[in-house]
């Protein structure tokens, strides 16, 4: 049988990619998206599977037979591919549920109150004399100066982290200044925007 004139590097990627038999063969096919583009792109054969980006026609000889993206063939690949990442988020949700039951397990031991919601429990704890303590610790160790800027008086304790809300070690903890602590409110809230962001384009 005469072979395909597929380019190396994109044999390559389905090489790579594939959990099968590892000797996918991928051939040029067209697929019309959802949105009702139609772009250029390649299908392995055998498992359906698509991997790699959309390629331009330029690139391609041209007198490379394209076919039509196989959605049948491409439907039983995903079924078979993501299958693991399916059976992860059931764990995923079991480990949550454990979390979950620990926490409040914890709020109640700790706080000796019912864990609502993170503002409840993190305002509880705000006001209470354990929180006092830790926060004047926290500033006598930085000598009550701001982390930050290293200049300004500190005034306030900064969470770096909420995951031991109650418990916190030294190190989740800083002293800051105020307007030091709303910047870095500022950064944080950033950065939580840039990791949705980045999420969403992948
Ligand atoms: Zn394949
Ligand atoms: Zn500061
Ligand atoms: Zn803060």
């Amino acid at each position: 049988m005469k072979r395909t004139l597929m380019n190396e590097k994109i044999e390559k990627i389905y090489s790579t990619n594939c959990i099968f038999d590892k000797q996918c063969s991928p051939v040029y096919v067209n697929r019309t998206y959802e949105s009702g583009i139609t772009h250029l792109s390649t299908q392995c054969q055998k498992c359906g599977s698509t991997f790699g980006q959309p390629i331009s026609r330029k690139s391609i000889d041209k007198t490379a037979p394209v076919k039509k993206f196989d959605e049948e063939l491409y439907n039983k690949f995903s079924e078979e591919y993501f299958k693991p990442l399916f059976e992860l988020s059931e764990k995923q949700r079991k480990l949550n549920e454990i979390r979950k039951s620990l926490k409040i397990e914890y709020y109640e031991k700790v706080f000796n109150i019912k864990y609502v919601d993170f503002d409840t429990t993190y305002n509880f704890y705000l006001s209470s004399p354990a929180w006092q303590e830790k926060r004047r610790n926290i500033l006598e160790r930085d000598n009550h100066t701001c982390l930050f800027c290293g200049t300004n008086t500190a005034t306030q304790v900064h969470h770096l982290s909420y995951d031991n809300l109650g418990n916190e070690t030294e190190f989740e903890l800083i002293s800051v200044c105020h307007p030091c602590h709303q910047t870095i409110h500022d950064i944080e809230n950033n950065e939580r925007i840039y990791d949705k962001l980045q999420k969403k384009s992948i």
